[in-house]
C-alpha cells in the first residue's frame, strides 16, 4: 500500500526501533512476510534516506545531500534502492534461518558476502579522543550506496556476535520483526508489548470469554 507522503513522514518520524542492532531495524521496515500481502514500509530511495536519518546513519545535512544526488541520478537511485531492499531480504532470511537453528540459503550467504566486499573498502581508522581510535567510514557524501554501508557491518559483526544467539523473532501474528533479546531470563516475545504483546493479550482474553 502506497501511503500518501504526509503518512509517511509520520511514520518514519515515530518509527520503532525495537531490534537492538542496526540490521534488524533495517529488517524490520518490512513485516507480515508471512501473508500474501506483506507490509512494506520503503518504497523508494528516498523512504530509504529518511529512514536512514531516522535511526541516525545520516545526519540531516547528509539526508538531504543524498536526496539531492537522488535526484540527478534518479536510475542509479532506483538500482540501489533495489539493492537495499534484496540486502535486506537476504539479512532476514539469514537471521530467521539462524532462529531455527538452520545454516543460510549459499545465495544468501553469498549476496551478504558481495555486500561485504563492496563496503568493507570505505572502512577506515579514525584518532578517536585521547589516545583512541574508532571506526569511521570514509567522507563520499554522494555516495548513494553509502546508506547501505553501516547496515551491511552490522550484519556482518551481529552474525559472528554472541549476541547470536539472543535474536528473536516476534510471536506476534504475522509480524516477523527481529530482536535482540537482551532481557534478563531470555523470554522477551514480543517485538513491542504495545503492539504484539497487547494484540496477544486481547486474543487470549477473548478466547476465554467464548470458552
Ligand atoms: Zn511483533
Amino acid at each position: 500500500m502506497w501511503l500518501t507522503m504526509d503518512a509517511r513522514h509520520e511514520y518514519f518520524e515515530h518509527l520503532k526501533t525495537v531490534g537492538g542492532v542496526l540490521c534488524l531495524d533495517f529488517a524490520n521496515t518490512a513485516s507480515a512476510r508471512d501473508t500474501a500481502t506483506p507490509t512494506e514500509r520503503l518504497h523508494t530511495y528516498e523512504d530509504l534516506t529518511a529512514w536512514a536519518e531516522r535511526v541516525g546513519i545520516l545526519d540531516g545535512a547528509g539526508a538531504e545531500t543524498l536526496r539531492q544526488e537522488a535526484a540527478r541520478q534518479p536510475e542509479a537511485a532506483a538500482a540501489v534502492f533495489q539493492q537495499a531492499l534484496a540486502l535486506r531480504e537476504t539479512i532476514f532470511r539469514i537471521f530467521a534461518a539462524r532462529i531455527t537453528d538452520a545454516a543460510p540459503a549459499a545465495d544468501d550467504l553469498a549476496l551478504l558476502n558481495a555486500a561485504i566486499a563492496a563496503t568493507y573498502p570505505y572502512l577506515r581508522l579514525i584518532t578517536g579522543e585521547g589516545a583512541s581510535f574508532a571506526w569511521d567510514w570514509t567522507d563520499a557524501p554522494h555516495r548513494l550506496e553509502r546508506v547501505l554501508w553501516p547496515i551491511v557491518r552490522s550484519a556482518a559483526e551481529t552474525l559472528v556476535s554472541g549476541e547470536l544467539e539472543r535474536v528473536r523473532m516476534c510471536q506476534g501474528e504475522h509480524c516477523g520483526w527481529l530482536f535482540i533479546d537482551r532481557s534478563k531470563n531470555r523470554s522477551r516475545r514480543w517485538c513491542d508489548m504495545q503492539d504484539c504483546g497487547n494484540v496477544e493479550k486481547v486474543r487470549r482474553y477473548r478466547r476465554k470469554q467464548k470458552a
